[in-house]
């Protein structure tokens, strides 16, 4: 196993519903797409769904 798997994350903003498609890595069961945080200010009140590319 290599440790690092590619996704795809929808993330959307529960303060304004915002929604953004980004690509990023699961690493030891955490997922790292570089995200910080939405045009809102929001930078905690997210839902998020990953896929597997
Ligand atoms: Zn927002």
């Amino acid at each position: 196993m290599t440790g690092n798997e590619r996704v795809k994350v929808t993330i959307r903003c529960r303060m304004c519903g915002e929604k953004f498609v980004l690509r990023g890595r699961r690493d030891k069961g955490k997922i790292d797409t570089g995200f910080k945080q939405c045009i809102c200010n929001n930078d905690r009140d997210f839902e998020i769904e990953n896929h597997d590319m």
